[in-house]
Parts: structure tokens; sequence; C-alpha cells
């Protein structure tokens, strides 16, 4: 309670003391009756130099008894007037000589003491009488000085240590007068230091309120160095990074520890832990930007000499561990943002990826999708072709490298399939690793790059490119890794389904289709096409075959025939094994007449080119749309019945149906 009073009285007297229309007169009793305690007396000697040359001024100078006049502190100290005169004397007012004077009584006894020259107990002294009076506090009621004065032996009278006594009431006013001034500024000085306190104080608080407002990183930073420019106007503000992020802000900066003046940030970077240097007429502080899982950055400010104060240092580790937090927090939340994204992604393509079985339409697909992704310029995506050991491009958004064959040694894609490693490059201008028709094709300077592995074995690469340098993160690096995985998969896959699918359609001794695949396919063509027409071979004799030369040399016939087939019909017709050695042709849109020279080609071709020499019989058949029923079946029967009739024609021939 009476603290709080006193709070309250001293606030008083600072406003009244701030007031300008105050004068010392009105000072309230409350300063007045500060005082010195005993344990400020060593501390005084200031004070009473300053008072005793106040005085001094005051008085017009010495002598004013006409002999100098002396000021003592207690402990014997004697203060001196800038001006007094050295005398012979001198000696005899230090500390050590005081002993026996009317100073060192008056100090003893506390009262005005006058002291005749013979009762001196140095010679020097006999020729002097000393008068001495003690100037106590105002109301602790000690002596704080004395004053003193030499006398010519046997002129001392009781009138002098009146004046003397007066002179020390004039000097004690003088020591209050600065007690006061320098009680009062010393408070003045208090409330100054705790308002700008208070006001970094409140600083502090709004900016940690916003700090934690923002989720956002760029926000974060924006606002720690705008706070810093309007708290320190004249301080240069710099904040290093040491992540991977390019912030707008031109301010912000990679740390960059091989450069020259990095030192001081290194350190603080290292040790987490605010660094100081002086050095150059400069103050430069580095301040660690910490949160909980490590340091992100170093703050670096720097400022005039003398500008920083303890109070300044303190507020700025305060910020910049708010802002260490908060950027973390901010980061966190970025992280978090940009998994959640990844994952979203990640589900959507292999979705996607695994909805078609096609591979040119997957790959299709996934590129388009990581041009969207990487926001590149060019995707590429090659399948490696383990038959003939080289890349092929599969997809691409770049014409001319559509199709594009490399060797396993050319390129980016030669470094992934000896490597099995991800590649980023940041310019392809500045650091030439190999060359690459990609990047030049493309004009690129960025580029980012993955090998597509299937049980750790290289079964494809994608290439995604950006003409301006630098253009690829990291975290873009590391989503690409991820995102490779599942198109490795898709294109294993896909690959796979295709391999699958090939086996199903096609016969496995001939190579030719196999049978449901021409049926399929016949019963298709027969809803869209006008017409087309039928072969069906049949080797003749060839149980003979068999059993002349054995099963293998019957395989053996039945490929030699498959091929001149395969060799002797248009791509666009469609051959295949129908059952045993009996083989079939479907040649869509063609006439019977032309069939017919078709199938004489390959009677003819079969009874030349086979060894052992075998001749094929061949029936004949075709569908147009205008007959009264189309069928597969229909379709075969005919040939069937034109074959048989060429069975019975003697073989080596051919009957159309
Ligand atoms: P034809 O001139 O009347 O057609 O007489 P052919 O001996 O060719 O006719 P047939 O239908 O009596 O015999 C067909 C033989 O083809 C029976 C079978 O052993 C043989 N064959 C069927 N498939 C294969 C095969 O995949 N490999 C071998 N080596 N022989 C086969
Ligand atoms: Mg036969
Ligand atoms: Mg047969």
């Amino acid at each position: 309670m009476v603290n709080k009073r006193k709070i309250q009285q001293q606030q008083d007297v600072l406003e009244d003391i701030e007031s300008p229309s105050r004068t010392r007169q009105q000072l309230p009793n409350w300063l007045q009756k500060q005082d010195f305690t005993e344990a400020d007396i060593p501390y005084i000697h200031t004070l009473l130099i300053s008072s005793f040359s106040d005085w001094f001024e005051e008085v017009d100078g010495f002598p004013w008894l006409g002999s100098p006049m002396v000021l003592l502190h207690p402990d014997g100290t004697r203060i001196r007037v800038e001006g007094q005169s050295e005398d012979s004397e001198s000696d005899f007012w230090n500390a050590e000589a005081i002993g026996p004077t009317a100073a060192s009584t008056a100090l003893e006894t506390c009262r005005p003491t006058l002291m005749r020259a013979e009762e001196h107990l140095s010679p020097k002294l006999r020729a002097f009488d000393s008068i001495a009076v003690p100037i106590f506090t105002r109301t602790t009621g000690f002596p704080c000085a004395i004053v003193a004065c030499l006398l010519p032996a046997g002129t001392a009278q009781a009138g002098q240590l009146k004046l003397l006594q007066a002179a020390a009431l004039h000097i004690r006013t003088c020591i209050y007068r600065h007690f006061e001034n320098l009680f009062v500024g010393g408070l003045l000085r208090e409330r100054k230091l705790s308002k700008k306190e208070e006001s970094r104080r409140d600083i502090l608080f709004e900016v940690m309120r916003r700090l934690n407002d923002h989720i956002d990183v760029e926000n974060v930073l924006s606002e720690v160095l705008d706070s810093l420019e309007q708290l320190y106007p004249i301080c240069k503000a710099d904040l290093f990074l040491s992540q991977d992020y390019n912030s707008p802000n031109e301010k912000v900066k990679p740390l960059a520890f091989h450069l020259n003046d990095m030192d001081l940030c290194k350190s603080a970077f290292v040790d987490g832990k605010i660094r100081e240097d002086r050095s150059g007429g400069r103050h430069q502080l580095a301040l660690p930007l910490s949160g909980k899982q490590g340091v992100y950055g170093v703050l670096r400010l720097d400022m005039p000499e003398n500008e920083f104060d303890d109070a300044d240092i303190s507020f700025l580790t305060m910020l910049a561990a708010a802002a260490g937090a908060a950027f973390e927090k901010a980061k966190l939340h970025e992280q978090a943002n940009v998994l959640v994204g990844e994952l979203r992604l990640i589900n959507e393509l292999t979705q996607r990826l695994n909805s078609s079985l096609k591979l040119s339409d997957t790959m299709q697909f996934a590129s388009a999708e990581l041009l969207t992704i990487f926001k590149s310029d060019s995707c590429c995506i090659l399948q490696f072709d383990a038959a003939s050991q080289q890349f092929v491009v599969i997809s691409a958004n770049v014409a001319e490298m559509i199709g594009e064959i490399y060797s396993k040694d050319y390129g980016f894609c030669g470094v992934i399939w000896s490597t099995k490693e991800p590649i980023i490059l940041s310019d392809y201008c500045s650091a030439t690793p190999v060359a690459s028709q990609m990047m030049d094709v493309t004009n690129s300077r960025s580029l980012l790059a993955s090998p597509l592995l299937l049980n750790g074995e290289v079964i494809g690469a994608v290439l995604i490119t950006k003409q301006e340098p630098n253009h690829f993160s990291y975290d873009n690096y590391k989503l690409l890794q991820v995102l490779s995985a599942h198109l490795g998969l898709a294109m294993s896959n896909a690959t796979l389904h295709a391999e699958v699918r090939r086996m199903v359609i096609t016969d496995n001794l001939t190579g030719l289709y196999a049978r449901h695949y021409l049926n399929e396919r016949i019963g298709r063509k027969q809803t869209r096409d006008t017409s087309g027409s039928l072969i069906v071979v049949d080797i003749d004799h060839f149980k003979k075959i068999n059993d002349t030369y054995g099963h293998q040399v019957g395989d053996d016939i039945l490929i030699q025939v498959s091929d001149i087939i395969r060799t002797s019909i248009r791509d666009s017709d469609i051959a295949a094994r129908w059952g045993g050695e009996e083989l079939a042709i479907y040649l869509p849109l063609l006439g019977l007449e032309q069939t017919e020279r078709v199938a004489e080609r390959i009677r003819q071709r079969v009874e030349t080119e086979t060894n052992p020499q075998v001749t094929v019989s061949c029936g004949i058949s075709e569908w147009r749309m205008a007959d009264d029923k189309v069928s597969v079946e229909s379709l075969f029967y005919k040939a069937d019945m034109a074959l048989y009739e060429a069975k019975h024609h003697g073989r080596n021939c051919i009957v159309i149906g």
C-alpha cells in the first residue's frame, strides 16, 4: 500500500517536473524529503565537486574569509575547485594530513570547530588557526562534507566561524540542488526507459499476434522485416534463409556461407545463438531464426555503432524467436498442404493411369499431367526396349522427339540407365554434363529427370524441362521420384497387358493370329465394311509329312507356309491359324478376283519355296453387304466347301466358293 502511494507520488512529481510551467520553489515536500543514505556517501565525490564549483561561482570565488577554503569528503578526500591556486599548504589538505586539524575534529564531533595555531601538531601548521564546519544531510543528519579554512595564527574569531557556518549552509543548498537534479534525472531516465520498454512490449505483442495470424511463409517474412523497418528505420535488415525457398521479397536471400561477410551469420546459424560484431564503427547483429525443429535462417541487422542498447538486443532476440516459431508453423502448414496436395495428385494420377491399359494413352495422359504439375515446358517419356537395348520415346509434347530412339549410353536417359538415380539440373547452359537432344530441341535450361524402375531395373525414363534456369525445386525432385514409381508401374502394367493380349490373340507356333481373334475381327469388319473375302489354306497330305519326317519337320513346314502367307498379303489383311494344318486369311474389301490372285501367289510360293516340298489347296469365299445372310460362320462354311472341292479336284489348286 505504502509503495503504491509512493509510486503514485513519484508519478505526480514526474508529471509536475516534466511540465514546463513548474518552478523549483513549487517542488513538493516529498522530493525535499529525499536524502542521502550513509551507503550513498562513498559515491558522492562528483556531486561534491559540482556543488562546490557552483558555490564557488555563486560567491564569486575565493578568498571569502581572506584565506583559501576547502571542501572535504567525509573520507578525507579534498574537493578542489578549478582555478584554485596550489599553494605551499596544499600538502596539509591531503587525506593523510587531515587528522590534527579543525576539520578532523569537526568530522569527529560533528560540530563547528576552531583550532588555534598552537594546537596543531604539525610544525608547518603552527602559523595558522584552522576553522571547520561539518555539512549535515538534511533529514538523516550525518555529515556529508566538511568545509574548512586556514587563517593566519591568532586571527580566528567566532565571527569567522559564523561566516563559515553560513558558507556551509550555502554549500549544502548547492549540494541538495545537485542531489535533487540527479534524483529527478534518474527518475526521468528510468521512466523514459520503462516507457520505451513498454512500447517495445506493445510492439512485440502486436508483431507476435500478427505473426501467429499468418499461415503463409511469405507473410511471416514480410511481417518481420516490416516491423523491423518501422522500429529501427536506420537499420539495414537482411534475412538469410537456409531452406530451398525463393522469396519475392528482395531482403530475403539464401544463406550462402562461402561469401566473405557471412561469418557472423554462419556462427549464429550453427550455434543457434545471437552474435554481435562492433567493428568498423558499425554494430552488426546476427539473430538465428529458430523453431523447435531447427534453425531456418539468420536475421542480420546492421546499424551505426551505439544504436542498440541491451533492451534493444533482448527485444530483438524475442522478436527473432517469435519469427522463428511463426516461420516454422507456416512452413509446416505449407508442407502439410503440399503433402495433402501431392497425395491427392498421386491418388488421382494412379487411378487415371490404371484406368487405361493402353500404353500410349496412359503415357500421353501422364506426360500432360507432369507438364501441369511441374509447370514445365516439355515432357518426354521413354521406354527401354530390352531386346534392342535402346530407349524409345513413347510420349512427348515435342514433335521432333516422338519415336526417337537413343542408345543406352546417350544423353540424360543414358545417365539414368547407368545410375538408376533421378537428375535435377538447374542450368544446362552453365553445366552441360552430357549432350541432350531434348534440351537442345526445346531450348531448355532446367531439367528434372527420373528413371522408371521395375524390380530395381530401368524400364524407362521421364524427362521434364523448362526454358528458364533454376526452375525445379528439391520438392519437385522428390515429388517426381514418387510419381515415377507409379508411372513405372503403369508403364509395366500396360506393357505386360499388351504382351498378354498379344499372346492371347497369337498362335504360338506360327506367329499368326489365333482363330478366335480372326473370328472377332471378321465379325467387327462385317458390321462396318461393305465386303470382304476369305481364303482357307490347307496343306496337302500333311499327315504324310509327319509320318515321313516326324512332327518336328511337320511343325517347321507349318512355320514355312505361315511365313509365305505373311509375306504375301497386305498389312490390312489378317492371317490366322484356323486349326491344325489349316490356315486362313481374311482380306477386307477385296473382290474375288483379286483374292484369287493372292491365293494363287501363295499356292505357287508354297510349291516352290517349301522344304521338304509341300503343296496347299485353297478355298475362297466372299461376303457382300447385299447378301441375305452375313456371318462369320457362313463365310467359313463357303470357303470350307470350296476347299473340300479343291481337295477333290486333286489338291494344289484353288476353288472359289
Ligand atoms: P489332306 O491333303 O486331305 O489335307 O490330307 P492331310 O493328311 O493333310 O489331312 P488330315 O486331316 O488327314 O491330317 C492332318 C494332319 O495334320 C493330322 C495331324 O497329325 C497333322 N497336324 C495337325 N496339327 C499339327 C501340328 O501342329 N503339327 C504337326 N506336325 N502336325 C499337325
Ligand atoms: Mg491337309
Ligand atoms: Mg486339314
